[in-house]
């Protein structure tokens, strides 16, 4: 049986919201983690964008919050993402979604004057969006203040991993309340965020709706184990020229390596490089 947005139990200025947004069923993500969410478990949400995920946090935050208010400098709740433009998109939807409450929501990234996000921050804050670098700047200068926070979101994870943000994460991490709900959206889970993601939470539900990244089945992989750089240079020639390869694409994990490469595969297989 479908389940609708009435089916949670929200209030009903949040089921007006969503219905001037025209939703009509919730997403698969959002049937799984919004009633967890509401339960005040820490989720695990595997899922791309596209999927409705931000809506999946979004709601049943504004449900947990809507009815208390924060205190000056203290917000109560907090969203980190990698990118301006996604903290941006969160921002729009909580606003959407929390139009008919008293909520107010703050975004926070680089590129902003400090001096106007510092004046903001002065004010009641219910829920803080923003990208990692901005949030330690402004803790550093003192203007804000982390220990009020009860719902701790961290989207697309694995972006934050590409983009070097774990040691921002982990110092965030630590500046929070240890007792609080977090919330974790990841596309996919490498090992390095499935480590975070035992770090930061407590019994996560782990919820998925995109299998986990796996290889086509018209691929085939082999792994060849070499023990020195030359060594792999000459297996990398030995293949091309066995197999009678006459196109391949070879990917090199530095760019000090690509003209070793490059002349070790032209010198071994006589073929243009
Ligand atoms: P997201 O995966 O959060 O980036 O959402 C992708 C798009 O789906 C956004 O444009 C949302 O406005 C839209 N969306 C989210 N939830 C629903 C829903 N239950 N029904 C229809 N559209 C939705």
């Amino acid at each position: 049986m479908t389940c609708s947005f009435n089916d949670f139990g929200m209030h009903e200025k949040l089921i007006k919201a969503i219905d001037d947004m025209g939703y009509t069923t919730p997403t698969p993500i959002q049937e799984q983690a919004i009633p967890y969410v509401l339960q005040g478990k820490d989720v695990l949400g595997i899922a791309q964008t596209g999927t409705g995920k931000t809506a999946s946090f979004t709601l049943p935050m504004i449900e947990i919050l809507h009815d208390k208010q924060a205190k000056a400098r203290m917000p109560r709740s907090l969203v980190v993402s990698p990118t301006r433009e996604l903290a941006a998109q969160i921002h729009d939807n909580f606003k959407n979604y929390s139009k008919y409450t008293k909520l107010s929501t703050v975004l926070l990234v680089g590129g902003e004057s400090m001096a106007e996000q510092t004046r903001v921050l002065s004010g009641n804050v219910d829920v803080l969006i923003c990208t990692p670098g901005r949030l330690i700047d402004l803790f550093e200068r003192g203007h804000i203040l982390l220990n009020d926070i009860k719902i701790f979101v961290i989207d697309e994870a694995d972006r934050m991993l590409d983009m070097g943000f774990i040691p921002d994460l982990e110092r965030i991490a630590k500046l929070l309340p240890a007792i609080r709900q977090t919330l974790m959206f990841s596309a996919t889970m490498p090992p390095p965020i499935e480590k975070l993601a035992q770090k930061f939470m407590s019994f996560p539900k782990r919820i998925s709706v995109t299998p986990p990244s796996s290889t086509a089945t018209t691929v085939t992989q082999e792994f060849y184990f070499a023990e020195t750089a030359q060594n792999k240079r000459h297996k990398v020639s030995d293949f091309i020229k066995a197999e009678k390869i006459q196109n391949a694409l070879v990917f090199c994990n530095r760019k000090k390596d690509i003209s070793a490469v490059k002349g070790s595969i032209a010198k071994y297989t006589g073929e243009k490089v």
